[in-house]
């Protein structure tokens, strides 16, 4: 594969590099950023497809900076290891020196990695989430002009918001069988009045935990989101009614958050009323009612606040209107810290044949230049993307999803690809 050169990119030579020139992004007292003009950001390349899609994104954000701010402002790239990479370099899948770089750096941006099966290896994208307290997955899912499965995917522009830290993905399982379920079942009955009938001996049992502090936290920055960005329509989805004690408080908790002083006034949660100048409007919606609305009147949606679990099932629907996961960014935002990355996996199926769509990762650079403040350039990416898609030239999957659809396409490599977008900033 061709290697994209820029001279403000350095590859991890021994250790994560030193740059030339290039300040860090702080992190103030109260959670804001103080971003440089020439902000160093680590970059994790990624498993898999990660080597030819990392550089491609490199190559389009660095096009948008340059073209945008001219000498004034520019990323200063610094290769950190993560995966099979690092193993390979340093022994281990997540080394130490890697974090502390991030945590320097405050924002990064990384490609997929892959978690060894049957290997006892726990995920890096779980250990990162935690070492980092990234408590929302933030994903924009929005049309940009390519093939999708649905005939009028411009009313797909929504903005998912799915807690990380809570819910099932805090949670504990005790298998069917094991001492621990017998444990925990005879507790549930003796102890808490469990009816023997819903907890016959065979039974296993997940324990589902959801917490007033982590939910109104990550409600506060999906409606500061909201409200500075004026999407308008936010609904907070989970099945209340099934599961009151989890569910149901965390749309409790979030119409809470709406009372608060920060808030008050606007967010307004009536649900017949307009919302004004400088207002969103706040109600509540059951999973499964999202579910089949995001298909059948997407546009009614700006934001939607959701816990761990259906906000995979929700997000995982609404990229699917758009046609899939490569088209789709993503970042992981706590307080502050950030990190930026694609959505979909390392598809090892075709990593080195040059062949992969970068626009996941490439989106999510432009999404993290929104985060830095730096808006016009990210614009710039995604009126470059849209032209691609104009002009039919794209990576094979989408030359073909066009093909499909009898419309006339041109199939590039990734490099190329990344190059087609740049030649298109202006
Ligand atoms: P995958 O996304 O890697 O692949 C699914 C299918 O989609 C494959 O056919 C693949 O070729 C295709 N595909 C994926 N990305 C593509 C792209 N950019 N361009 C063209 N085609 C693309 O999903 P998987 O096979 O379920 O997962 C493989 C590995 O990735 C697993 O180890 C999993 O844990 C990991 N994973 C990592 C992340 C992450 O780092 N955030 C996310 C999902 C999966």
């Amino acid at each position: 594969m061709e290697n994209l050169k820029a001279d403000n990119v350095y590859p991890w030579e021994g250790k994560a590099q030193t740059p030339a020139e290039g300040e860090f992004i702080r992190l103030n007292e109260d959670k804001t950023l103080s971003v440089p003009d020439k902000p160093i950001i680590p970059y994790i390349e990624g498993d898999g497809i990660g080597p030819e899609i990392t550089p491609a994104m490199i190559h389009v954000v660095n096009a948008a900076v340059e073209k945008t701010y001219g000498d004034s402002k520019k990323i200063i790239w610094v290769e950190v290891l993560a995966g099979d990479k690092a193993e390979e370099k340093l022994g281990e899948r997540l080394p130490q020196e890697t974090l502390d770089f991030l945590k320097e750096a405050v924002v990064g941006i990384k490609g997929p990695l892959g978690t060894p099966v049957g290997k006892g290896v726990k995920s890096i994208n779980s250990a990162l989430r935690r070492a980092f307290d990234f408590y929302s997955a933030v994903r924009p899912v929005y049309w940009m002009g390519q093939p999708t499965p649905i005939p009028d995917p411009q009313r797909v522009d929504v903005v998912v918001f799915r807690e990380n830290t809570d819910d099932v993905y805090a949670g504990i399982e005790f298998f069917s069988g094991t001492e621990e379920a017998k444990k925990v079942r005879e507790f549930l009955i003796k102890e808490m009045g469990a009816k023997e009938s819903g907890f016959p001996e065979d039974v296993g049992i997940t324990v589902k935990p959801m917490s007033e502090f982590k939910t109104k936290r990550h409600v506060r920055k999906a409606l500061r989101y909201a409200l500075e960005n004026n999407r308008k329509n936010v609904a907070v989805i989970g099945k209340g009614n099934i599961m009151k004690a989890t569910e149901g408080a965390f749309i409790n908790w979030a119409f809470e958050v709406a009372e608060e002083p920060e808030f008050k006034g606007k967010v307004i949660t009536d649900p017949e009323a307009e919302p004004g100048d400088g207002q969103v409007k706040l109600v509540k919606v059951i999973t499964d009612q999202m579910l089949m609305q995001l298909v059948l009147r997407p546009d009614a949606w700006d934001v939607i606040i959701a816990e761990n679990l259906n906000g995979d099932y929700v997000s995982d629907l609404a990229a699917a209107l758009i046609g899939g996961p490569g088209f789709v960014p993503s970042g992981n935002i706590g307080d502050g810290y950030a990190l930026f990355e694609s959505t979909h996996g390392t598809a090892w199926d075709i990593a080195g044949k040059g062949i992969a769509n970068p626009l996941s990762i490439t989106l999510s650079g432009a999404m993290m230049l929104e985060y830095l403040g730096w808006k016009e350039a990210a614009q710039n990416i995604y009126d470059a993307v849209r032209k691609t898609f104009e002009d039919r030239v794209g990576t094979p999957d989408i030359a073909s999803g066009f093909q499909k659809q009898g419309i006339e396409a041109k199939a590039v490599s990734t490099i190329e690809y990344a190059k087609e977008i740049a030649s298109r900033i202006n």
